[in-house]
């Protein structure tokens, strides 16, 4: 099966193409600053060493798939795109669907409407479907959603405490996101355990420019950090994360900030931005490594919330077989890992310094009780492994 991965953005695509029985990716890229004056591409084939990069006018959506077309063709990996098994698009909020979806008119509908809680993100992604259905016409479209891996979370853990008729008229509730990532790398840990997922209990880290934890019991996830959008939980490169709501009406009230104004300082000019100038975690601990204090201030902050996380969902779960880090900082951070694990022994949870430093799979020392991974995630994979599995059932139905 060849499965094309599409990840939309208001004006970029980013896309893998994999032969899934090896579960090899065959051709990728990223088309950049579509609608603006001049647009970039930058196209990799396995069969030459040397991406392809240029500059042209890339108007629309339409317009990049149809790059991505030409490109796969050229380069002899397909004889049309048509001819592919499959098309899984990352849609980043999808309400309440729990699994992913066979695209048809009526789930498209469902997209739609989920726009008005992912403003930004849904009308990409639906951009990119629609480009890919007027060059694919016949190839079935699947929509993988950020949310739907925690849509197992109890109403207890999704409810927030406001009236309750409110929040079920306009939908609001806890919905969780990078649950691609959570559910690939919970699926990889267990590998790596050897343990059946369905008995296993995680907590899981997906740290980078977003970041988020969740707390899964018996491979299912019961918490997750971010609710009705990506801004509640951890500190990240430009979001709060919690904080206390009164700060908004306080900062309205004070600073005579407008709602877009609130979203954009909440979005964008806070988190590890907001406290040091820079939302880059390297550059943050360059310079705290220089003495710059408030760079030590961000760091501490970042992984003290990541701490109690990690406690909170440790007394949620009962017994943890792992705390499993990924995403950029995740992966790569070593001291991050350590200082969010620093003061755990009493949970069992025990770093080793020397594997830590060599970012290896397993982290804990001998005296752990808790197993510490690092997991490379890799949610386009994730995507295309559930497209295949939606297109198969759908075959089945069918067949
Ligand atoms: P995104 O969420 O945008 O996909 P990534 O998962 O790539 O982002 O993570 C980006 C973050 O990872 C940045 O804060 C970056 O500084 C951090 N990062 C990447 N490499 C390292 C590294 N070697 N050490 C520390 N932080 C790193």
């Amino acid at each position: 099966m060849k499965i094309l991965v599409i990840n939309s953005g208001s004006s970029s695509i980013k896309f893998q193409l994999f032969s899934m029985k090896e579960r090899k990716v065959l051709a990728s890229g990223l088309i950049e600053q579509i609608g603006e004056p001049l647009g970039k591409i930058k196209l990799t084939s396995s069969h030459s060493k040397e991406p392809i990069t240029q500059k042209l006018v890339i108007p629309n959506h339409e317009h990049g798939i149809e790059i991505i077309s030409s490109f796969l063709i050229n380069s002899k990996i397909i004889k049309s795109l048509d001819s592919l098994d499959g098309i899984g698009h990352r849609v980043v909020h999808g309400g309440e669907f729990n699994e992913s979806q066979l695209i048809n008119d009526d789930i498209m509908q469902e997209i739609i409407k989920n726009t008005s809680l992912a403003p930004i993100h849904n009308p990409a992604n639906i951009a990119g479907i629609k480009a890919a259905e007027v060059e694919a016409p016949n190839v079935p479209q699947v929509a993988v959603f950020d949310t739907a891996f925690h849509q197992t979370m109890p109403p207890y853990a999704y409810t927030y405490a406001l009236p309750y008729d409110l929040c079920k008229r306009l939908h609001i509730r806890r919905y969780g996101f990078h649950g691609t990532s959570h559910r690939y790398i919970a699926e990889e840990a267990s590998k790596i355990l050897k343990k059946p997922l369905s008995k296993c209990n995680f907590i899981t880290l997906h740290l980078g420019g977003g970041a988020s934890a969740a707390a899964i019991k018996n491979g299912k996830c019961i918490d997750t950090s971010m609710g009705l959008s990506p801004l509640e939980g951890l500190i990240m490169g430009t979001r709060s994360g919690d904080l206390d709501p009164a700060i908004i009406f306080y900062l309205e009230r004070v600073e005579k900030l407008k709602p877009y104004e609130l979203d954009m300082l909440l979005n964008k000019q806070s988190g590890l931005k907001g406290v040091c100038g820079t939302n880059d975690l390297r550059e943050v601990q360059e310079k705290m490594n220089n003495g710059d204090e408030r760079a030590k201030l961000a760091f501490d902050m970042f992984c003290y919330r990541i701490r109690k996380y990690i406690g909170s969902y440790y007394a949620v779960l009962g017994r943890v077989d792992a705390i499993i880090f990924t995403g950029g900082i995740g992966e790569n951070s070593a001291s991050v890992r350590h200082q969010s694990c620093k003061g755990l022994s009493h949970c069992g949870i025990l770093i080793d310094k020397k594997k830590n430093a060599e970012n290896s799979t397993h982290i804990e020392n001998d005296k752990s009780e808790v197993k510490i991974l690092v997991v490379p995630t890799n949610e386009e994979l994730e995507i295309a492994k559930l497209t295949e599995h939606i297109i198969q059932k759908n075959n089945n139905k069918i067949g």
